[in-house]
């Protein structure tokens, strides 16, 4: 059978390389070429970028990425079995796939790199989380980015692009909104993967903007909204006590009522808060 790219189809190389899925490194393949492009086509333009993907597996995303005209890929593989199937893709694009075997916790891709550069992962779900709050969180802003496209479990997505008052309002809401345009493009059932996770997915497209919506001080703001939402039942003036002794007075200075919540504080406030904060203890 031939595929959109003369590859092998996904099934035949996870068959040929053993590529069996391991649930400690939260392995759910996409294996439809269609779909994987499709995802590629929300990073946008990718002809004069490159692209760093976390945990390309058997590579239908990396697939989707090169065949979509990404400029570079730089893809980032934990497991070693999947390095065989993916140096068959960087041969069939010569010169356009880069490949690093290792931990993406631990690899500064920047190296590796040049602008602009767009991110986009189907992520473990192991370490999704901890790697979007560090894209969210760079020393300085712009960040290396343009954009990451990422898919996630639907949760977690929902968590992402939250407005205040709602259940999923928190912590990632206020680090990805503050700075960046949050977005879910793309809904996808359990059975779009293999194996079928239990969960339904969503891939969320967040473009960097140029400056922050509002100003902050990101240490302070990262601190603020961590110990609030950390005990998102109790009102802010106890939640916050461990920050300042005379928090209740910095909230009020802040034109936010000490006896709220943190879920009803939205993205302006917590940034004027985390200004106040940072200011006050110089
Ligand atoms: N991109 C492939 C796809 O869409 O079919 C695979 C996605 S699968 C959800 C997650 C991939 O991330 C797996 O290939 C897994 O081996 C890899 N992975 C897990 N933890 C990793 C880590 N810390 N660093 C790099 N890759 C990791």
């Amino acid at each position: 059978m031939s595929t959109i790219d003369g590859l092998p189809p996904l099934r035949e190389v996870i068959a040929e390389h053993d590529l069996r899925a391991k649930k400690q490194l939260g392995q759910n393949f996409l294996l439809d070429l269609n779909l994987t492009a499709k995802i590629a086509r929300q990073a946008r333009d990718l002809s004069g970028c490159d692209v760093l993907e976390i945990g390309p597996g058997p590579g239908g995303l990396t697939r989707g990425l090169l065949a979509e005209g990404a400029r570079h890929v730089l893809a980032i593989e934990k497991d070693a079995r999947a390095l065989p199937a993916l140096q068959q893709i960087a041969a069939a694009y010569p010169g356009r796939l880069s490949l690093i075997h290792g931990d993406a916790l631990d690899i500064d891709p920047l190296a590796h790199l040049n602008p602009p550069i767009r991110v986009a992962a189907n992520l473990p779900y192991n370490v999704g989380t901890e790697l979007l709050i560090r894209w969210l969180t760079p020393p300085s802003w712009p960040p290396f980015w343009q954009s990451l496209t990422l898919m996630f479990q639907r949760e977690v997505a929902e968590r992402i692009v939250a407005a205040p008052g709602s259940k999923a309002y928190g912590r990632l809401a206020v680090l990805a909104q503050w700075r960046s345009e949050a977005r879910i493009v793309m809904s996808l059932p359990p059975e779009a993967f293999v194996p079928a996770p239990k969960v339904h997915s969503a891939v969320v497209q967040i473009t960097a903007l140029p400056a922050p919506r509002f100003p902050a001080d990101a240490a302070a703001l990262s601190r603020v909204v961590a110990a609030a939402f950390n005990q998102r039942r109790k009102m802010l003036r106890s939640s916050l006590r461990g920050l300042r002794p005379d928090i209740e007075a910095v909230l009020t200075e802040a034109g936010i009522s000490p006896t709220a919540r943190a879920e009803e504080i939205g993205v302006e406030q917590f940034c004027r808060l985390s200004l106040l904060l940072a200011r006050n203890t110089g």
